[in-house]
C-alpha cells in the first residue's frame, strides 16, 4: 500500500492517493510459489480542495508499473542464525 500524489485535473491541487497491492504474476518455480497478477486497487475519490470526482483510468495513468511493486526486498537471512564459535 502507498500513497501517489495525484494533481487533481480541475484546481492543480495535489491529493494522495492510496495504491493497494498491484504484484506482478509469478509464473516459474514451484506451482505452490506462482500467483497470477494483481491489479493494484485505488479508491480515487474526489479532490479535497474543489470535489472533482477522479477519473479512475486517469489516476492509473500515475501508478507506478507493477514491476516497481514487485521488488524482492527479501532478506534470506538463514545464513545469519548461524552460531559463530568465539573460542
Ligand atoms: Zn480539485
Amino acid at each position: 500500500m502507498r500513497p501517489i500524489n495525484y494533481e487533481c485535473p480541475a484546481c492543480g491541487a495535489i491529493n494522495s492517493v492510496t495504491c493497494i497491492g498491484a504484484v506482478a504474476a509469478q509464473t516459474y518455480g514451484p506451482p505452490e510459489q506462482c500467483y497470477p497478477a494483481e491489479d493494484a486497487e485505488i479508491d480515487p475519490g474526489a479532490c479535497f480542495n474543489c470535489n472533482h470526482e477522479f477519473d479512475i483510468d486517469k489516476v492509473f495513468d500515475e501508478l507506478p508499473k507493477p514491476e516497481d511493486f514487485d521488488r524482492d526486498d527479501r532478506d534470506d537471512a538463514d545464513e545469519d542464525g548461524k552460531n559463530w564459535s568465539a573460542d
